[in-house]
């Protein structure tokens, strides 16, 4: 992980931190009062941008990063090229998250992870560090690009 200022990132990155900035603004969260946007650029260049959306049994709430990979599904695109988590404490994307961002990393372990705090601390990772050893859909012969 490296920890870097928001103005060393490239153009196409601080977009893509300022539409996690964007996104987090309509989070849902009146339960924990936790806020967490998230924007994904797919392989294509188009970016899908979400927030995590609480309801009140807590068990079916949607982490920022999963709804903005729904989104880019939806949208039709199957591989990230690189994905922002914007939160209040860290940029750190969760566990479960981290295992359905590999599924649509195409079996890189190099695709950018940008974590973004309020302050604009930004750190910069891989889903290789933050999931070294994954069990993804190489492991059933898949390929998420083919579907
Ligand atoms: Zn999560």
């Amino acid at each position: 992980m490296e920890r870097i200022n928001f103005e060393d990132l490239s153009d196409a990155d601080r977009e893509l931190v300022l539409a996690a900035e964007r996104a987090r603004e309509n989070a849902y969260s009146p339960y924990s009062q936790h806020k967490v946007g998230s924007a994904v650029r797919a392989k294509s260049g188009k970016i899908y941008a979400a927030c995590n959306v609480e309801v009140i049994s807590l068990q079916q709430c949607v982490h920022a990063e999963r709804n903005a990979i729904n989104h880019m599904a939806a949208g039709g695109d199957r591989e990230i090229e690189a994905l922002v988590c914007h939160g209040p404490y860290s940029g750190v994307p969760c566990a479960e998250c981290r295992q359905v961002i590999w599924e649509f990393c195409g079996t890189n372990p190099d695709v950018k992870i940008i974590g973004a705090t309020l302050e604009r601390e930004i750190d910069i990772m891989t889903i290789g560090e933050l999931y070294p050893h994954p069990y993804g859909p190489e492991t059933k012969g898949v390929d998420p690009r083919e579907f």
